[in-house]
């Protein structure tokens, strides 16, 4: 068994997949912080993988056994829950949770997999911090995200703008512009490498920790007001601000996506490309033989001590 870690922190980068090795693709050449997580200095199709105690790159099935486009509901649902939501929708659904995705997340999801294996109530956190219009979005539709809806069926609290000011949470765009610019909402600013140092000191307190970041899949459809280039620089600084006081005999990071999409920056829908998975860190090895999204979230809760073999039962969805 892989040792136990202290502290997991699991960064959620939406649509990102290991595409062709080509000049087209802005995954083929990265920042030192991406390389150093492949021994590599491209996340494409081509890397080789990494198989170290500590050290885990490969990539991950996201077609989850179904025909078309993987997409955000389904993909997440299956990468949060170790159940494959996809086939259970009979399609790829997204990008919020397909209704026969909703009773898996309500008592299968990662942050309730933790909780039962380390019986300890405040072992979770999700570290992104929501504006006031998305509460006030969602209560009105109700109508959540995977990752707001796992959080909140495991009583997980959402973050929001005094946690930002505390130093609790982050904005999604990392850096506090958006809220600023966009929102008119008055929240420090600060540079990707200070958001990553302030996401290890959070992961810290925790056994895990979550984050999200999405502004990649955006991008991929053509819909993000930063470039590429800005994303994939910003992600490196952040991670740059993680591994600063990063112990990996104590810490683990771990890297995944729901479905490629940035990869093909010239094509606008999702692809069918496999995704990355790193695992760095105490326990990395609890994720090598990961072939596909549904094998994350059993590997993880298997290092807080559940059984990663036992099968979930779910009842069939109606
Ligand atoms: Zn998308």
């Amino acid at each position: 068994m892989p040792p136990s870690p202290a502290h997991v922190l699991f960064l959620f980068i939406d649509g990102i997949g290991l595409g062709p090795d080509c000049s087209t693709n802005p995954m083929a050449d990265l920042g030192s912080h991406w390389s150093l997580l492949a021994r590599h200095s491209g996340w494409t199709a081509r890397t080789p993988f990494v198989d170290r105690a500590r050290h885990v790159f490969r990539s991950v099935d996201a077609t989850l056994e179904v025909d078309g486009l993987p997409q955000s509901g389904t993909g997440q649902a299956s990468l949060f829950s170790g159940v494959n939501c996809a086939k259970r929708a009979g399609r790829h659904f997204g990008p919020f949770p397909h209704s026969s995705s909703k009773p898996v997340l309500a008592t299968h999801n990662l942050f309730q997999r933790v909780y039962a294996a380390t019986q300890n109530a405040t072992a979770c956190a999700f570290a992104n911090a929501y504006p006031p219009v998305f509460f006030k979005r969602r209560a009105r539709r109700n109508r959540w995200t995977v990752t707001t809806l796992c959080s909140r069926q495991a009583e997980v609290r959402l973050r929001s703008a005094p946690d930002v000011h505390a130093g609790h949470a982050l904005p999604a765009d990392l850096v506090g512009t958006a809220w600023n610019e966009h929102l008119n909402i008055a929240i420090p600013q600060q540079t990707a490498d200070a958001a990553g140092r302030m996401l290890y000191r959070i992961m810290q307190r925790y056994q895990l920790t979550l984050f999200e970041y999405y502004e990649t899949d955006k991008a991929g459809h053509g819909r993000s007001h930063l470039s590429i280039p800005t994303i994939l620089s910003r992600l490196d600084a952040l991670l740059g601000g993680i591994l600063d006081d990063f112990s990996v005999t104590r810490d683990l990071l771990l890297i995944c996506s729901d479905h490629g999409n940035l990869e093909v920056p010239h094509q606008k829908p999702h692809t069918r490309h496999p995704v990355p998975l790193v695992a760095y860190g105490c326990g990395a090895a609890a994720f090598r033989s990961a072939t596909t999204l549904t094998d994350v979230t059993p590997a993880l809760a298997s290092l807080f001590g559940a059984s990663a073999s036992s099968p979930m039962t779910i009842s069939p969805s109606g």
